[in-house]
């Protein structure tokens, strides 16, 4: 086992990690810009190294400062978090080259999957379902007005290496086709550096459902159950639960045994999600995401399996300490992420928290790292803290959510908890009826004038 990591994030995923890391007897090394000289992870973490100035680029995502950390602590791992350079294989590669440990998969994985239309050529190759769509790169305006015909408008043109919903447009006819073929092509380029772009059929209500896999990196793999996380915003997730409510069990196991048995294919090592599509009964594959995620403790709660425990464990050589045999669902669990912003304009709100009081009691998780008197500072994400809750059905985990949510208070900032407020009281998301759609037209429908 390592016997120290240096944890490459900060915020309540640094913390995440540095409590796992305490569990399993190991010392911890936080890193932190100036502006995060007074976090929490660097208050709890057995030493802290300042790696730089307020912005990211210079502090978290500097990979020289990373290294220099790791060599003067003497740190044998690095845990990435999610976010920064979590899914960044030249890092990696650095690491191995200084014989430090990178606990995440491997750097050619992190590297397929950064590549959709690459990621998408090996989901089909392990014979899990995907989107409808071109095989590969569609290069002119010609070959892609032929693959609207032959799989039927509307279609959606995606960029090879998009992320964050950039690079993608519809088109809903062939009279659309050039333009949207053009832009995408154009914003991918100004984006990412590379106009590439494929073609898929353009679901049209669909939910968003990942499965969650974990490998060990010597054939073995489990998966951890579905998520439905199909509410969202400008496609950032604000609500997820484990297991997705609407997939009948059967399809659910089916859906998750595709995926374990992907991963031992490919020999993954460490925690990963499937994306999905679900639209009419049916999975679609979109992406991998090669890291862990916001929403893993749904999938916690759930299944009372440590996802961060195995990551480490795995990444240490050990063989993973679960079959899927061991894994069993139990209950169900939703999380909200509270963030400091605006609950209608979404704008950020940084600023001192002057008095906080998070919810408690049976069968609620918080994981933030905030308190009071903490300056929320505004160079990061506004991710105050996520509520989840556990129940042992889904009515009883939102009974438990809607009390938890209205104990919850944070003053000094403005958050998103007035919109949960809302949210937990809405037929459509009580009854578990909403696409990815839903919370923006929900939005747009309730906007004060
Ligand atoms: P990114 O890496 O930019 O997030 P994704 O491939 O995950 O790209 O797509 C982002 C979002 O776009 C998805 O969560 C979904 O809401 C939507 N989307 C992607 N592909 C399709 C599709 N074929 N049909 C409908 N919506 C899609």
């Amino acid at each position: 086992m390592f016997s120290k990591v240096l944890i490459a994030n900060r915020g309540e995923i640094a913390l995440r990690v540095l409590r796992a890391c305490k569990e399993m007897g190991i010392e911890t090394v936080a890193v932190h810009s100036t502006a995060d000289a007074d976090a929490m992870h660097v208050r709890l973490a057995d030493e802290s190294v300042c790696i730089g100035p307020n912005p990211a680029s210079e502090s978290y995502l500097n990979i020289p400062a990373l290294v220099t950390a790791c060599e003067i602590t003497g740190a044998d791992a690095v845990h990435p978090g999610y976010g920064f350079l979590s899914e960044n294989a030249r890092f990696a590669r650095i690491l191995a080259e200084h014989k430090i440990a990178f606990i995440g998969p491997s750097a050619h994985h992190i590297e397929i999957m950064g590549d959709k239309i690459e990621a998408k050529r090996t989901a089909l190759e392990l014979g899990i379902p995907c989107v409808p769509g071109s095989e590969g790169e569609v290069e002119t305006v010609e070959d892609a007005k032929a693959i609207g015909k032959e799989f039927g408008y509307p279609v959606l043109v995606k960029a090879a290496a998009g992320g964050g919903g950039r690079g993608m447009k519809v088109a809903s006819s062939e009279a659309e086709m050039e333009t949207a073929f053009k832009t995408a092509r154009s914003e991918a380029k100004a984006a990412f550096g590379d106009g590439s772009v494929y073609i898929e059929k353009y679901l049209v209500k669909p939910r968003h459902i990942e499965v969650q896999v974990i490998g060990d990196g010597q054939g073995n793999a489990v998966h951890l159950g579905t998520r439905d996380c199909s509410l969202q915003r400008r496609h950032q997730k604000v609500w997820e639960e484990a297991v997705a409510p609407t997939v009948p069990m059967e399809q659910q196991q089916e859906i998750g045994e595709i995926c374990a048995s992907a991963m031992r294919k490919l020999k993954y090592s460490g925690a990963g999600t499937i994306e999905f599509l679900y639209e009419d009964g049916a999975f679609y594959f979109i992406e991998m995401n090669t890291r862990l995620q916001v929403e893993h403790p749904v999938s916690e709660f759930v299944t009372d399996i440590d996802v961060v425990y195995e990551q480490i464990s795995v990444a240490a050589g050990n063989k993973l300490s679960i079959k899927q045999s061991d894994v069993e669902f139990a209950g169900h669990a939703i999380e909200v992420r509270i963030n400091a912003e605006d609950p209608v304009t979404f704008t950020p709100s940084p600023g001192t928290i002057t008095f906080y009081h998070p919810a408690g009691g049976v069968g609620v998780r918080i994981d933030s790292a905030v308190y009071q008197g903490y300056r929320i500072p505004p160079y990061y994400d506004s991710l105050i803290g996520k509520l989840i809750a556990h129940g042992r059905t889904r009515e009883e985990c939102l009974q438990r959510l809607k009390r938890a949510i209205d104990e919850f208070v944070v003053d000094g900032v403005k958050t998103t908890l007035p919109l949960f407020q809302r949210l937990i009281r809405e037929p459509d998301v009580i009854a578990g009826n909403y696409d990815i759609h839903w919370l923006e037209q929900y939005l747009a429908r309730t906007k004060p004038v």
